[in-house]
């Protein structure tokens, strides 16, 4: 049986019922990384001998008569932007190359206790700035459906190491839409919480109001199961809030007839890639086919989301950047022997060309006498946009769209454009102004065989709507990723 095809609630059961052990499940998935991983390059680094340790743990659990844990054994990539101690974090940059984390965060602590496996850091785009992963100083990862297109980003790493079957599981962040965008570019199942939901702790900030952490899997149930554990009011993260985490996996299966769905008028306009609209529709169809409603609302401030969102996101993170000083983290180029030379030179050596745009758009948005005119403005016409979200869910349970307007886009074909990268953003990047939970699933593929990923987005804490959806979407679309 091949180890790696199997989903996390398999793997825990054939532990469980001791017909393959943590460590041989482990092992299968460092030698599928061994084979797939020096083209495919979703990893950064691992410490094989660190999961091993982990893995033994389960083992001796098992040997021991214990309970295991909800997600014993269960192998995942996690983004290198999230810190697990001993092992370095270098948020795909320079800067960090050789910064190893002192403490976990809150979501590795969780994960740790329920039994997860952590096979290594996966890429992503610097400071996870950018939509294709191109931005990682170190290297670019390849879609797992071809190796001449991106798998998406900033959390491409994450999931291509899932689509390519190198994890069964893993993390990502999405500030923008870096976990739903390359989910759907990889044929995988990926979510972004509401805001506040999972603690932020021990994740490296770059928009702190935007920023959440998420699971992205094979299937619904997955990350249903991982989402659970990682949601809850952490001590350590004055933005997580004390809400009661629901058993999602546990509340998936419900009949969605009568389900009120929104489409909206400006998803028909958009600039929507025909092989994209076709899956699209073919996904909408589904839904009415399972008894939903669909209803078009409007969402009249969208065409000023992309603007107000880079506002935004580049002034939280020149101003997250500024400690990247030489100082305080990661490197330091001595300069002339004065302060303001080594600080220079440091930020100028460490940063790629995408970070020291944001920090310098960041820079000039915040500054004194263009703060009313792009800040100021920027966070009155987010509050436009929550108003319009609140308008449409007054009618509809869910909004549903393409998660990415066009399918995965080729190596090198948008990194000299930076506007028509930041462009395709247009569907997710809502969800983060706005602090709701989304979720991106597979919709079949385009006649090139590239994998098309639908969007769903519900109210601020209706994660199990939104799974039980999304769940009732996959088993019986079948839409094989
Ligand atoms: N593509 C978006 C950006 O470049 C989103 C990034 C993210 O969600 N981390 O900012």
């Amino acid at each position: 049986m091949d180890l790696t095809k199997l989903t996390a609630r398999k793997i825990r059961g054939m532990i469980e019922r001791g017909e393959a052990s943590a460590v041989e499940i482990c092992r299968a998935f460092q030698d599928r990384i061994r084979e797939q991983d020096p083209e495919v390059q979703a990893f950064l680094h691992h410490d094989n001998d660190f999961a091993l340790s982990q893995a033994e743990r389960i083992d001796r659990m098992k040997q021991a008569g214990e309970p295991l844990p909800e997600l014993a054994g269960l192998p995942m990539a996690i983004k290198d932007n999230l810190l697990i101690r001993g092992l370095r974090c270098t948020c795909g940059s320079r800067n960090l190359e050789n910064f190893v984390a002192p403490y976990n965060a809150t979501v590795i602590d969780r994960l740790a206790s329920a039994g997860a496996v952590f096979l290594g850091k996966a890429n992503l785009d610097e400071y996870a700035m950018g939509s294709s992963t191109e931005n990682s100083a170190f290297q670019p990862t390849r879609n797992p459906h071809s190796r001449n297109h991106v798998p998406g980003g900033s959390s491409g790493g994450s999931a291509a190491a899932v689509g390519a079957h190198m994890a069964v599981a893993a993390l990502g962040t999405d500030t923008g839409g870096s976990i739903r965008q390359p989910a759907s570019f990889c044929g995988v199942v990926g979510m972004k919480p509401t805001y506040s939901r999972v603690s932020r702790y021990g994740l490296v900030a770059f928009g702190s109001s935007l920023d959440q952490i998420g699971p992205l899997a094979h299937d619904v149930e997955d990350v249903a199961g991982i989402l659970k554990v990682i949601s809850g009011k952490d001590p350590l993260d004055a933005t997580s809030l004390a809400v009661d985490v629901p058993d999602y996996a546990g509340g998936l299966g419900q009949p969605i007839e009568g389900l009120k769905i929104g489409i909206t008028r400006e998803y028909r306009q958009s600039g929507v890639s025909e092989p994209v609209r076709t899956r699209i529709e073919a996904g909408l169809k589904l839904f009415q086919d399972l008894g939903c409603r669909l209803i078009e609302v409007d969402l009249p401030h969208t065409d000023y989301a992309i603007a107000t969102y880079y506002v935004i996101a580049m002034a939280e993170a020149s101003s997250n950047l500024a400690r990247y000083d030489g100082v305080r983290y990661g490197l330091r180029i001595p300069g002339q022997g004065d302060l303001s030379s080594m600080y220079r030179e440091t930020r100028d050596a460490g940063f790629g060309a995408e970070v020291k745009r944001r920090i310098m758009l960041g820079t000039f948005v915040l500054s004194s006498g263009y703060y009313d005119a792009y800040y100021l403005k920027a966070q009155q016409v987010r509050t436009l946009i929550k108003r319009d979200f609140e308008a449409a869910f007054q009618r509809v349970d869910l909004l549903i769209s393409p998660t990415s307007p066009t399918p995965p886009f080729r190596l090198g074909e948008k990194t000299s454009d930076p506007l028509s990268m930041y462009l395709s953003d247009i569907f997710t990047i809502t969800a983060n102004l706005v602090g709701i939970p989304g979720i991106s699933l597979p919709c079949g593929r385009t006649p090139d065989g590239m994998p098309v990923g639908i969007q769903l987005l519900g109210k601020h804490f209706d994660e199990p709507v939104v799974l039980n959806a999304a769940h009732a979407f996959e088993q019986a679309g079948g839409f094989d990723p």
